[in-house]
């Protein structure tokens, strides 16, 4: 056994990666899968973004950026941050990354150490964990529980917040659960989190996919708490740009200087042709936005429609947004089939894959076992069979 370094060692790879990599996986050995796995747009990438940048490739702007993005991508994201938020940010405020994944590492890994605790409330995302424990520091989960929506009570952060407490994770709207904060409830929030001095860290990656009414921000409605915030965005998915790699953080210049400092180590520069595209997709026409959203709320309202009606899966709550439902499955633990049984989310999403072909994401990784992910961004006839497939499995079970 080759000694790893102790972090390394210690972390799983993405359970989000991991699904989807063993449906491409089958499907290339010839087996029909269907993915409701990796949270991916199955848009194409509007047409006047991918002509930005082959207008930037036939300039040959193929070399080296800034490492933290052009001027022009920062003064676009800028302006961004304004029309969408409310929010004043300048250019040395902004790092642009491969992926917001990566400018979530890089601000975590700058901010954090040893003896330092992240809060998390769960059910979260499966890669700020990870992220937050390859800092060194301790992720502290904080389960929010399905009866209150998923959603943090602002009393209960009251009370787990100490000294050691030096950031928190929010995401809204949320991947896994759709959960979106109203604007009352960040009020609510950010009357505690003003209380303690730590890190404020919003995940905004889904705040397009919002079926009802736009999406309030927490730095906005309490603008006390900006001197202390991290808002970390992506085009991947609003522009369905998952393959182009380009997220971004925007926060205090200090932090944003440590971030690139380590980028500027462990990478460079995100992809030059790809700020490019950010930058018409960020400050060009946004019609297709608003096509592709209404098309999620198509697919949502199917896809809560057939999860209802699936024996064993339970969802109380219609998500607000992201482009996720994320069921609890406790009714089928216990149900067997052929000699296997399902313990947990993680083991169902498995058998519905073998059995099924049909690729979720257990919910075990996002801190509910109890839960599995569905992600709705696939076509309306891929959903349905999808979820005939399932219903078709499930009839084979036995308690
Ligand atoms: N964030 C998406 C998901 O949750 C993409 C995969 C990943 O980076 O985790 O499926």
């Amino acid at each position: 056994m080759i000694k790893l370094n102790r972090r390394i060692a210690a972390i799983k790879p993405s359970a989000t990666m991991a699904a989807e990599a063993r449906a491409t996986e089958m499907k290339a050995a010839g087996i029909d899968v269907i993915s409701l796995a990796a949270g991916e747009p199955d848009f194409d990438t509007p047409e006047h973004i991918k002509d930005a940048a082959r207008r930037a490739l036939a300039e040959g702007f193929t070399h080296y950026t800034p490492v933290s993005g052009t001027m022009a991508l920062k003064q676009a994201i800028c302006a961004k941050l304004a029309r969408d938020s409310g929010l004043a940010y300048e250019p040395a405020e902004i790092l642009a990354s491969a992926g917001a994944k990566q400018a979530e590492a890089n601000v975590i890994a700058a901010l954090f150490d040893e003896g330092d605790q992240v809060i998390i409330p769960t059910p979260a995302w499966v890669s700020f964990v990870a992220m937050v424990n390859l800092s060194g520091a301790e992720a502290l989960l904080l389960p929010c529980p399905e009866s209150d929506a998923f959603q943090l009570d602002p009393a209960r952060l009251r009370e787990v917040l100490t000294p050691r407490t030096r950031g928190i994770l929010l995401n809204s709207p949320s991947n896994p659960t759709g959960a979106v904060y109203s604007a009352e409830q960040l009020a609510a929030l950010a009357r505690v989190l003003l209380e303690h001095d730590l890190w404020i860290m919003s995940d905004d990656v889904y705040e397009h996919m919002s079926y009802d009414g736009p999406v309030a921000h927490l730095f906005a409605i309490e603008p006390r708490l900006k001197p202390r915030g991290i808002i970390f965005n992506s085009l991947s998915k609003t522009y369905a740009m998952t393959g182009w790699r380009i997220g971004f953080a925007a926060g205090p210049r200090e932090v944003i200087t440590a971030a690139s400092r380590l980028q500027s180590q462990n990478s460079g520069n995100p992809n030059s042709l790809t700020q490019v595209a950010a930058i018409e997709a960020l400050t060009g026409s946004q019609a297709e936005v608003a096509t592709m959203v209404a098309e999620f709320r198509a697919r949502r309202e199917l896809t809560v429609r057939r999860i209802r009606a699936l024996p064993g899966f339970r969802l109380p709550h219609v998500p607000q947004g992201a482009f996720y439902c994320f069921p609890n499955i406790s009714a089928l633990i216990g149900a067997r089939l052929d000699g296997r049984t399902v313990t947990d989310g993680n083991a169902l999403a498995d058998l519905i894959l073998n059995e099924a072909q049909v690729a979720l994401v257990g919910g075990n990784d996002f801190g509910a076992p109890d839960h599995v992910r569905i992600s709705y961004a696939t076509s309306i006839a891929n959903l349905n069979r999808a979820f005939d497939r399932i219903e078709g499995l499930l009839k084979r079970l036995s308690a």
